[in-house]
């Protein structure tokens, strides 16, 4: 009886797999003639002025788009495809978009997203980057926002405009280390706590280029820099390598020469990579703002660089103090976000992400503060041994002092109270050795 009974059931399990195997050939079969093509994710990043919504798409995707007015609806037609992903809660944080909703009819799908007005919009294609596969990025831009660029923003008189660039955001996740610890929260992390000790400092007010968890394309980068009127811009960024042994920090300026160790190389490729995953790299290239740019960049290139390289030099030198670092000196590099800036910048590269050790580190919220500490130290000493005319800075001066016979370093970093780095930094020494008569800038405040 047992036995017949599973014989039986043996039976009906493999007649039960044969008409299985079929329903799922016809499946497959149909799916092939109707909608070979399927929106397997959506994701909606809303940003200060834009959102922007990714469609994850199995194939290259065959679409027409179009809007309507009243109420405002931008139509997105899918030839050919299937959706798969459950629109209702997409929009709750979304002040743009109001609701997705989607219909299927022979084979294609088409998905309204209603919207709160109207917006600029920009609609491209993304071949496979990285982790991802081919998408469909929608660009929603508040209309409002070149009028936003030309009017110039309420400042305090005589403060240093600091622009903190977050690395990556949003769509671009940056480098992911071991344990998961994806670059670009790292990054904001340091880049809120380094605004906090920058708008605690007298002369000193920050700037957040990326304030949340989104894209910013590259150019924008820099135009937003620009827009506020930014004197000196610092990207944050966290290293990582293919193997995990790399540590330590390093700091970045830009050059025209090109990138010539392996490491370096590696390095922007792989910055490359990110601006496709994050703003569809070539894609955009609408900003206007780009031309001003070349035109300015050649003028102050000089002055630019010279910034560059001193306000490296001096965060390098704070850095030490608190970490490992991978390199001793300023980096060349040929970074975008650093490139097309008319802006003295540099790029930090707080730790290596893919070393186990540092990966844990950059995570570490007192950690973290120590890096934002050590860039805030190294701008503002910089800024404090050269001020910008007209700046806070330049009103708190130094007094001079003749160095006598007798005095050297050790003995008038004692006397004033101030740290023998930071007066070699103020007074461009290279040496501890001091002439009798050489005269020395000493901050008033010592
Ligand atoms: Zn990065």
């Amino acid at each position: 009886m047992y036995l017949e009974l599973s014989r039986q059931n043996k039976v009906n399990r493999q007649s039960l797999f044969i008409y299985l195997s079929i329903f799922i050939l016809l499946i497959l079969f149909s799916s092939k003639v109707f909608a070979v093509n399927s929106i397997d994710g959506i994701r909606v990043w809303p940003a200060p002025e834009n959102t922007r919504i990714v469609f994850d798409v199995k194939q290259k995707p065959d679409y027409k788009y179009f809007t309507l007015s009243k109420p405002n609806r931008l139509v997105i037609d899918f030839k050919n495809t299937k959706n798969s992903v459950a629109l209702k809660k997409l929009a709750a944080d979304d002040p743009r978009v109001k609701l997705f909703r989607s219909s299927y009819s022979k084979g294609n799908t088409r998905l309204v997203l209603e919207l709160a007005k109207s917006y600029q919009l920009t609609v491209f294609p993304l071949a496979p980057a990285g982790q991802y596969g081919n998408r469909l990025v929608i660009d929603l831009y508040d209309k409002s926002r070149s009028k936003k660029i030309l009017s110039k923003p309420k400042q305090s008189v005589g403060d240093i405009i600091i622009g903190i660039d977050a690395g990556h955001g949003g769509e671009d996740p940056g480098s992911i280390g071991g344990k998961g610890t994806y670059e670009k929260r790292v990054t904001l992390a340091i880049a809120k706590k380094l605004q906090k000790v920058i708008n605690k400092e007298k002369g000193m007010k920050a700037v957040m280029i990326r304030s949340g968890d989104y894209a910013v394309d590259i150019n924008r980068r820099t135009s937003l820099a620009r827009k506020k009127h930014v004197d000196f811009f610092v990207s944050i960024h966290a290293d990582a390598f293919y193997t995990p042994q790399p540590s330590g920090a390093s700091v970045w300026v830009v050059t025209k020469r090109r990138a010539e160790s392996e490491l370096a190389k590696w390095l922007v490729n792989r910055e490359k990579k990110s601006e496709l995953l994050g703003g569809g790299g070539g894609v955009i290239k609408n900003t206007s703002d780009s031309h001003l740019a070349l035109a300015l960049a050649d003028m102050s290139k000089e002055h630019s660089l010279a910034v560059s390289f001193g306000v490296a030099n001096n965060v390098i030198k704070e850095l030490k103090k608190i970490t490992k670092m991978h390199k001793k000196t300023p980096q060349n590099g040929n970074f975008g976000v650093l490139k097309s800036s008319d802006i003295p910048s540099i790029l930090v590269e707080t730790g290596f992400i893919s070393n186990h050790k540092e990966e844990k580190n950059l995570t570490w919220p007192k950690h973290q503060q120590r890096l934002a500490n050590a860039i805030h130290s190294g701008i503002k000493s910089h800024f404090l041994a050269h001020p910008l005319t007209g700046s806070y800075f330049a009103s708190v001066g130094y007094k001079q002092h003749k160095v006598r016979s007798g005095e050297s370093l050790s003995v008038l970093a004692q006397r004033y109270n101030i740290s023998m780095s930071k007066l070699k930094s103020i007074n461009d020494l290279k040496s501890n050795t001091l002439k009798i008569g050489q005269m020395l800038k000493i901050p008033r405040t010592s």
